[in-house]
């Protein structure tokens, strides 16, 4: 499917950093050819439309951003260059590999109507990093920030781990 596009990598990067202000997007120029200009992962990238071909877009640097295959599957696909771009922006993070855990961290409100970080509070006072390892099997950090960063990891997995491991955090210390 993409073999039939003439547009390379580097022209559409050259294009875009060339015009664009990079601090309202979760990629920097200098590695824009490596990691996704939504999510910011490093990935290999594919060229996707702006203007979708079905609806006239045209094999130009103009008319592609660079994504990984997740994202890919989840941009707008409209007549309206902008779309792309409000899409990209609002999805912008300071950091990179927290896209996803951010992610989860969305789905988990969505699903259990509280905020992971507040589950988690309540047991602050009683867990030690220590004991937290006990329970996950692994230190809580590099399994968020490595883990789900780096897997494939779709975000109702990565809010269902979080749930266990607040699941398994009551059964220990909750007596009610
Ligand atoms: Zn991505």
């Amino acid at each position: 499917m993409t073999k039939e596009i003439k547009t390379t990598k580097e022209e559409i990067c050259d294009y875009w950093f060339s015009r664009i202000d990079e601090s309202n997007l979760s990629v920097d120029a200098s590695e824009a050819l490596e990691r996704c200009w939504r999510c910011g992962s490093k990935r290999r990238l594919e060229r996707c439309h702006i203007i979708p071909r079905s609806l006239g877009g045209e094999d130009i640097p103009s008319n592609y951003v660079l994504l990984c295959k997740r994202c890919h599957l989840e941009n707008p696909n409209v007549n309206d260059p902008e779309i792309m771009w409000d899409w990209l922006k609002a999805y912008k993070e300071p950091y990179y590999d927290t896209f996803w855990i951010n992610r989860g961290l969305e789905e988990y409100e969505r699903i259990y109507k509280s905020k992971f970080k507040d589950d988690i509070a309540i047991f602050n006072e009683f867990i030690t990093e220590k004991e937290a390892k006990e329970i996950l099997g692994e230190d809580i950090g590099s399994y968020a920030t490595h883990h789900f960063g780096q897997a494939y990891l779709n975000s109702s997995t990565i809010a269902g781990l979080m749930r266990i491991l607040i699941k398994k955090l009551r059964t220990k210390y909750e007596t009610d």
